[in-house]
């Protein structure tokens, strides 16, 4: 194991057993590697086992083969450990509605054995800027303060790993900025984060490593730069007047990604076709081009991609 490794996973697999249907591979032999003082993204589409992944290391799954490995603990052989060394913001909001924020923190410090003289309540809550609503009801926060209360929770025992699973579903834009300040915030004070998001351009910003994961398998492991330089794809916006018909075998390798009467957005391998070629397609129809924007492509392709396959 690489020596800046904070958390591994060895040929891990889950099969969720249905007594009624068909048992569920969600995953398959995972292996990866989370360094210390990273921001580790996994990405991958709804069902990839992405959550799964989550719950193995909060202990609220159970793994069906492999190891895993937290802070130099053994899930097998310490799970108390594990757990002690990271802290876990869930998918779900769950927080009480009826305790103030400060008071749900005491009562997790507490639950984490915390002392009195130990805990850094006040510090938290102001690091995911609550500070103003601590004494406030927690049914009155909005959505994007409950999931920074969730981040809170996660923090009180100081964990050295914070994991946090789809942090920014379903949070405003202007909140989504906040989160993402206080994450930044804390990785700089040295904690190691883990998120999944299928919100690719913030883990093209936030991350320094990605990893996709598509039906349980790992179909890239790489930085964020690696990633991007592999972009072989080009997209491309066209403003028309008409719908395009456009056949399978028309052009190699393309991804239609709207066509209406009014946009024609198609992202195709750059090596292979050439732009000309597709406007040539489109001017055969007797179609207007108004306006042409294209862009070199972003993870977003690289996803698409892998995941597609
Ligand atoms: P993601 O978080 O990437 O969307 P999940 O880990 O939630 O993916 O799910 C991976 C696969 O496992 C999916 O096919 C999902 O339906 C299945 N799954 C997840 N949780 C359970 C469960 N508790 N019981 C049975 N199947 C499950
Ligand atoms: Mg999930």
């Amino acid at each position: 194991m690489d020596q800046n490794c904070v958390l591994s996973a060895k040929n891990l697999s889950k099969i969720y057993k249905k007594k009624s249907s068909k048992s569920i591979l969600a995953l398959e032999n995972l292996n990866l590697e989370v360094k210390q003082g990273e921001i580790f993204g996994l990405l991958g589409p709804n069902g990839a086992g992405k959550s799964t992944f989550i719950n193995i290391l909060s202990g609220t799954c159970i793994k069906t083969s492999g190891k895993v490995n937290v802070w130099g603990f053994d899930l097998d052989k310490n799970p108390r450990q594990c757990r002690a060394s990271i802290g876990i913001v869930p998918q779900e909001i769950n927080v009480d509605p009826f305790f103030s924020p400060r008071k749900l923190l005491d009562l997790q410090a507490g639950l984490y054995g915390v002392k009195k003289k130990d805990r850094i309540t006040d510090v938290i809550l102001k690091l995911v800027s609550l500070d103003e609503q601590k004494n406030s009801y927690t049914r009155s926060l909005s959505g994007g303060m409950k999931r920074r209360l969730l981040i809170a929770k996660a923090l009180v025992h100081q964990p050295p790993i914070v994991i946090l699973d789809e942090p920014t579903a379903g949070v405003d834009v202007q909140q989504r900025k906040y989160l993402w300040d206080n994450l930044r915030l804390l990785n700089k004070q040295g904690v190691t984060i883990i998120l999944t998001t299928h919100y690719l351009i913030e883990a093209e910003e936030m991350c320094n490593r990605i990893g996709i994961l598509n039906k349980g398998k790992l179909v890239a492991l790489d930085s964020t730069k690696n990633l991007l330089d592999k972009i072989q794809s080009k997209r491309v916006n066209f403003l028309i007047n008409k719908k395009v018909t456009i056949d399978k075998g028309t052009l190699p390798n393309f991804n239609i990604l709207s066509n209406t009467d009014k946009e024609f957005i198609i992202a195709y391998d750059k090596k292979k076709t050439k732009l000309d070629k597709i406007i040539s397609l489109i001017q055969s129809q007797n179609i207007e081009i108004i306006d042409i924007i294209s862009d070199d492509g972003d993870l977003e392709d690289v996803f698409f991609k892998l995941t597609n396959e």
